[in-house]
């Protein structure tokens, strides 16, 4: 679910990091009047954190994402509560996305602090759905749609082996949330944030607008110095979530003002949101055309990794490797660039157009 198999882009778009510091865990920064910025750690070993925000609501806090459940994240929340959150009750938790590090610690606090969940519906019961695969048997359509891509019976071995794994890093959700819509107006200490809706990187993926503080909480529909992933997964397996994605960036660029303070899920507090919207879409558009110059010969989706990714695809970052490049593919069949056919054994072959 992490941002790990997208190419990160050469550093063209001019940011700006007004930040030299980066918070310990269980410490915090405030990044603007009543927000602070709080870091949680990650078990992975390219994306090693996740930043998580708490906004002063003078009795209490209002939090935005939470941590991929584990006993390290309880302790630094623990430290955090009784350090910069000074002892005072978390009032509400807010997450951006059903992903394991934004909502992996969710039910935990909100069972803690006996306050309520406030999500987007398609991320709230997809969350739900995923874990509620936790462990099942690996899928018949699954192994299918890997099948279809290419991969081999080893591969296959594996993504039946480590299916069902999503519920473990994500405390039980509670059972009922408060749904936040698009364009709803949130009162959040004291000040109007306005509720920006993304796709692409996850179903109803929430950023949060602050036209007072001129501040976005961006979650991973906008990263400084990573591209998110945009995947398509074995539940829909036409599903063109790259063309939503683009569709989101272009929209948020029109919704939201360029003198924001951007706060990422990942990285640093960056300045310069137009830009990096600008360079996330010409970055992909360009990987589309090298695609569909690609596709001149039938291709399967295995076998464009190099023309998307600058590194080389082990098994463990299969999965995103070639839900991305379905992803790229789905969206030239949508634009009637390119299209598919499926050979006797059941495996899917691209060409372009
Ligand atoms: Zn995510």
């Amino acid at each position: 679910m992490h941002e790990l198999a997208g190419e990160a882009p050469a550093d063209t778009a001019p940011l700006r990091y007004p930040f030299d510091a980066t918070p310990a865990p269980g410490r915090a920064l405030a990044v603007a009047p009543g927000v602070l910025w709080l870091r949680m750690r990650l078990p992975m070993s390219g994306l090693n954190h996740i930043n998580v925000w708490a906004l002063d609501e003078g009795d209490g806090w209002t939090l935005a994402d939470t941590g991929m459940q584990s006993p390290e994240t309880a302790t630094a929340w623990q430290s955090a509560c009784a350090g910069p959150l000074q002892r005072r009750r978390v009032l509400r938790v807010i997450c951006t996305h059903m992903h394991p590090d934004h909502v992996g610690m969710a039910g935990w606090l909100t069972r803690h602090f006996e306050c309520r969940l406030w999500m987007t519906r398609l991320e709230y019961v997809t969350c739900r759905m995923l874990v509620a695969d936790t462990g099942r048997e690996a899928p018949a359509d699954g192994v299918r749609f890997y099948r279809a891509a290419g991969w081999d019976e080893d591969a296959l071995e594996s993504y039946k082996a480590r299916f069902g794994g999503f519920g473990k890093a994500v405390h039980t959700l509670p059972d009922s949330y408060r749904r936040i819509v698009d364009g709803e107006p949130l009162w959040i200490g004291g000040r109007s944030w306005e509720a920006v809706i993304g796709r692409g990187h996850s179903p109803e993926h929430l950023c949060l607008y602050c036209a007072d503080l001129k501040l976005l909480i961006s979650g991973d529909q906008v990263l400084p110095r990573i591209t998110s992933n945009v995947s398509v997964f074995p539940t829909e397996p036409d599903a063109d979530p790259l063309s939503e994605w683009l569709e989101s960036l272009g929209s948020i660029r029109e919704r939201v003002p360029d003198d924001v303070l951007v706060l990422p899920s990942h990285n640093e507090p960056f300045r310069g949101l137009h830009a990096r919207l600008g360079a996330l879409i010409a970055e992909h558009e360009m990987r589309l055309k090298r695609l569909r110059e690609e596709l001149a010969t039938p291709k399967r989706a295995l076998d464009v990794f190099d023309v998307l990714f600058r590194r080389r695809i082990g098994i463990d970052m299969l999965i995103f490797a070639t839900g991305e490049s379905i992803a790229h593919l789905n969206c030239l069949i949508t634009r009637q660039q390119a299209t598919r056919e499926v050979d006797a054994r059941g495996v899917n072959w691209y060409r372009s157009l």
